[in-house]
């Protein structure tokens, strides 16, 4: 999924297009009002969507820095696309390709990949090298859910 975000109302077709403060929202299409399930997918960033999703989100955002070159990327991607299933409305994926974006691979001092992020109120909380469980990303999500500030 591209950002910025543009979600195919299912009832009359229209494009609403999800600003980043209501993407684990349940929304209203603008034309026919039909509710729009919240994002349930990994976007993919550029620096600039990057940096408005961190800033903007509401929820813990989970961020997986990965390259097409990567095998254990690609490995993980499966499981990165089910956790932002799981996890819609209650978090937000974001992909960084570290090959378009190094200026966010060296923002963040991203040595090997996959190296996944964890951000709260425009922070980051958590970072991890090496591919892992979903279970492991989902609890990395719920325990940023809970901190505060
Ligand atoms: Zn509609």
């Amino acid at each position: 999924m591209q950002y910025p975000v543009v979600t195919t109302c299912a009832q009359c077709g229209a494009k609403n297009r999800i600003p980043a403060r209501h993407l684990a929202d349940t929304g209203r299409c603008g034309v026919c009002k039909t509710a729009l399930s919240p994002v349930g997918a990994p976007i993919e960033v550029n620096t600039s969507a990057f940096d408005e999703v961190i800033r903007d989100a509401r929820v813990p955002v989970l961020v997986d820095f990965w390259a097409a070159w990567c095998g254990p990327c690609r490995m993980v991607a499966p499981e990165v696309e089910a956790l932002a299933r799981e996890m819609a409305g209650k978090a937000i994926v974001l992909k960084v390709d570290t090959e378009s974006e190094p200026e966010l691979s060296s923002r963040f001092r991203i040595a090997s990949i996959p190296n996944f992020m964890v951000f709260r109120n425009g922070k980051a909380v958590f970072q991890q090298p090496g591919a892992v469980a979903r279970a492991q990303m989902r609890s990395w999500l719920e325990h940023a859910a809970t901190q505060v500030g």
